[in-house]
């Protein structure tokens, strides 16, 4: 076994609290030790929040960002992707069909738009979702930075939880992600990060795995931060270079895709091990890199899904990186391959429950 001063993998493992030291030491963990984290992760998920997986059903509204953030495919800047925008009836039909199939929850995402008319309009539909759903679908967000005001419509009006990657807790590698214009600060992601919290969404972060410059002490210290923020829930994944970006070269010492994958897997474990009670998804970026990334996320911990249920035709211009898996088919699709491909994870869906986070349920 791999040694790190006198503790062993296996014997940080069983530890409750863990160093920056030890995630160092987990992360670089490789053979029967890195097989040996991912089994002892999985099985922390099953004692402790069990073999269920909670789908959200994903509705990407629109394309259209007011941000230029290097790495994205649908950043301001991009002239060669087709713009969309969603029209109410679309998402409303959306949102009926994971009300129908029993999904439990949707996720609606867009770039982010920060207009009284975008305010407004999500707000309604908001209201229209809920009511179409008898109040039995529940709403995640993902519409970036907003002002508190506009957090707190959304929220009166029945979303309750949000999503806003931090992306990176390193803030001098955060500046090298996002333009320094003066509008994208570090400090405001985070600020933006509390108010969620304060105002009582079941708040959601993450963070690229793989991103140029980022060091395994970076991704310690973001695990820490998911720790020391108390987060509710955490979607993560592998960095994938989109083409039409500045970051479309992979930097000289970037890991391969399958290094950022392996990487993945290992933080999804780790934060399994760490904070045992929160919701971690298995996000789709992993499946872009392997077909069964997202079963092998569940099995290291993971128990979320976000199965895409944009309509087929607009999904080609959601991309944010390259090869996003799934852009093709329909929903109905998308719906009836998830039941096999868990039960290859020895895992069963919660069809019809919200499955919230019971670290922020149970009051942390
Ligand atoms: S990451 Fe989000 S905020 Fe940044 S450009 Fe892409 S959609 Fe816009």
């Amino acid at each position: 076994m791999y040694l790190c001063g006198m503790l062993t993998v296996n014997e940080i493992i069983e530890q409750k609290n863990f160093s920056r030291e030890n995630i160092v030491t987990l992360l670089n963990a490789e053979g029967p030790d890195g097989l040996f984290l991912l089994k002892r992760a999985g099985e922390q998920k099953l004692n402790i929040v069990g073999n269920k997986v909670y789908l959200r059903g994903l509705i990407e509204l629109s394309n259209i960002c007011e941000k230029d953030c290097f790495y994205c495919g649908i950043r301001k800047s991009n002239k060669k992707i087709n713009r969309y925008n969603l029209s109410d009836e679309e998402v409303l039909k959306a949102a009926r069909f994971a009300f129908q199939e029993k999904f439990g929850s949707i996720v609606i995402q867009s770039g982010e738009v920060t207009n009284e008319k975008f305010v407004a309009r999500i707000e309604k539909l908001i209201i229209l979702i809920k009511e179409l759903s008898e109040d039995k679908l529940g709403i995640t967000l993902s519409f970036g930075e907003q002002s508190e005001s506009v957090y707190r419509r959304w929220f009166a009006a029945g979303a309750h939880r949000y999503l806003l990657r931090i992306e990176s807790s390193n803030p001098v590698l955060y500046k090298k992600l996002h333009p320094d214009d003066g509008h994208h600060t570090f400090q405001q992601r985070l600020a933006a990060l509390n108010l969620l919290k304060e105002i009582g969404y079941q708040t959601g972060t993450g963070v690229m795995i793989g991103t140029p410059g980022q060091t395994i002490e970076d991704l310690a210290d973001d695990l820490l931060f998911f720790r020391n923020f108390d987060i509710d829930m955490v979607g993560m994944g592998p960095f994938i270079e989109h083409n039409d970006t500045p970051f479309k070269i992979p930097a000289a010492d970037s890991l391969p895709l399958s290094g950022r994958f392996n990487l993945s897997l290992k933080m999804v474990a780790i934060l399994r091990l760490m904070m045992p009670t929160i919701n971690i998804a298995a996000t789709t970026a992993l499946q872009a890199i392997d077909p069964l990334g997202r079963e092998k996320a569940v099995m290291a911990g993971a128990n979320i899904i976000m199965p895409n249920i944009t309509p087929g035709s607009y999904r080609n211009n959601y991309l944010l990186y390259n090869n996003k898996p799934c852009t093709d088919e329909e929903p109905e699709q998308c719906a009836g391959c998830l039941d096999a491909r868990l039960a290859l994870a020895d895992s069963e869906i919660g069809y019809g429950e919200w499955g919230d986070s019971i670290h922020f349920t149970n009051g942390k």
